[in-house]
């Protein structure tokens, strides 16, 4: 295989300068200014399958997907036919399409719990509107989240969130009024204790529980054993909705996502990502009579100029079509290829003498840069950074881009295979070593 050994990046670093002029920190997602890791982040020319290519001309092993929506391939033709002929009938109306219940059935059809779902243009909004639905219809004020998990950058959900504000070890946010984070309570991952603590102490003042199933945004971290029944259990004798935040697991851990993968049924999901094929899209979704309290039926208000947009949807139809059709070659295809990259890689740090542990659920997984279990955001933080920050920088040299945090998931799509294997271990054979 062969793995680049040098790379220029002076046009990326020119349109980084520009972009520093008009963008803050050139960007428009912390996260890809490369801060945690160090280094010139690419410009990105166009994709193509499991390729990522630059304004330099280099081309990448692509382990991140645009976070996670990529799960076909860039550039997949059946998705790019669909926006193509979308857009050729007009970009956006305002207005109702068939194609919004058509995403919508099929969602439905792949997440029995979701019995009725709205669609918003990300998955800050779809976290943030179930949040204020689940307030709406208990009467209550309390949110549970977990350290280190990231359901977007609503205020109510910045505090001790994961992504990019661990990434850049913030502890929240400035521009948070004290009085709109007082009703987040923050909880350890996997610790069901601390859950019946404060149900004991507030049983009637917490709305809902919000979890990511399986983390992404601490770099991947499972659930324990019985710990999403166990969070069931609780929120149902209490009266509090049960949310699971699937913007990264719907429809890359199974067809149903982690509730079908661990045999849980919320109250409400979140999803997006994968939902819009690539496009601007999120949704929420669950219990017909929890739903039923938004606007224009109840009394919930929410609401979205391009929510639903007709580009969105078909890119969504034409993904979701793809996987219900192929479900067990592409979900049997990505374990076993994400099991022989992640273990694989593992295998080579062991020779190289490098403690790392290594987190996966199906397509997504993590190597920290530690030599402990990872289980919590408390034990994720104890990975070396600065090695990982190495690591990238040598990937990255060697033709793969990886997630640029340590506390971030990397994804595997359809489009990798064999000759892909054989890259990313011969480029961590070059890096660890
Ligand atoms: N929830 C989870 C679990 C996520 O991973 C993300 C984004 N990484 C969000 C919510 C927010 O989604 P968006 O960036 O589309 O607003």
């Amino acid at each position: 295989y062969t793995v680049a050994m040098s790379r220029t990046l002076t046009r990326s670093r020119q349109l980084q300068l520009r972009a520093e002029k008009f963008l803050p920190g050139g960007v428009d997602s912390p996260v890809r200014a490369f801060r945690a890791v160090g280094g010139d982040p690419p410009f990105v020319t166009h994709a193509d399958g499991a390729y990522l290519f630059d304004a330099d001309g280099n081309k990448y092993l692509d382990f991140f997907g645009s976070w996670g929506p990529m799960i076909l391939g860039h550039a997949f033709p059946p998705v790019v036919d669909a926006i193509q002929k979308a857009a050729s009938r007009g970009a956006s109306f305002g207005a109702s399409t068939a194609a919004e219940a058509d995403l919508a059935e099929l969602v439905t059809r792949c997440f029995p719990a979701v019995e009725k779902l709205r669609f918003v243009s990300s998955g800050t909004e779809a976290c943030m509107s179930a949040i204020r639905l689940a307030r709406g219809f208990t009467g209550r004020n309390f949110v549970i989240k977990f350290e280190g998990c990231y359901h977007g950058h609503s205020d109510a959900m910045l505090v001790k969130a994961g992504s990019g504000v661990a990434t850049l070890g913030i502890p929240g946010s400035a521009g948070v009024p004290a009085e709109t984070a007082m009703h987040t309570i923050a909880l350890p991952y996997n610790d069901l204790d601390a859950v019946r603590e404060v149900f004991a102490a507030r049983p009637d003042e917490i709305a809902c529980v919000i979890v990511e199933p399986v983390v992404g945004n601490a770099g991947t971290i499972a659930p324990a054993a019985e710990y999403l029944r166990g969070l069931r259990a609780i929120t149902a004798e209490y009266g509090a909705l049960l949310i699971l935040d699937e913007v990264m697991t719907g429809f890359r851990l199974s067809l149903g996502g982690a509730q079908q993968v661990y045999g849980v049924k919320p109250d409400l999901t979140t999803l997006g990502k994968i939902i819009g094929g690539g496009l601007p899209c999120g949704a929420f979704g669950g219990r017909a009579d929890v739903m039923e309290f938004l606007a224009p039926l109840g009394p919930v208000y929410q609401a979205g100029t391009l929510s639903g947009n007709p580009l969105a949807m078909t890119a969504g139809i034409a993904t979701l079509s793809h996987l219900i059709k192929y479900e067990e070659e592409v979900y049997n295809g990505l374990e076993s290829t994400t099991a022989r990259i992640a273990e694989g890689v593992a295998g080579v740090a062991r020779e190289a003498g490098i403690s790392l542990t290594t987190n996966r659920v199906g397509s997504m997984f993590t190597w920290f840069f530690s030599d402990k279990p990872v289980t919590d955001f408390a034990s994720a933080a104890k990975s070396d950074t600065e090695a990982f920050g190495r690591f990238h920088r040598a990937m990255l040299d060697a033709g793969v881009w990886l997630p640029p945090s340590q506390f971030e998931a990397a994804f595997v799509s359809t489009a990798h295979g064999e000759a892909e294997i054989g890259m990313v271990l011969e480029a961590a054979r070059r890096s660890l070593s």
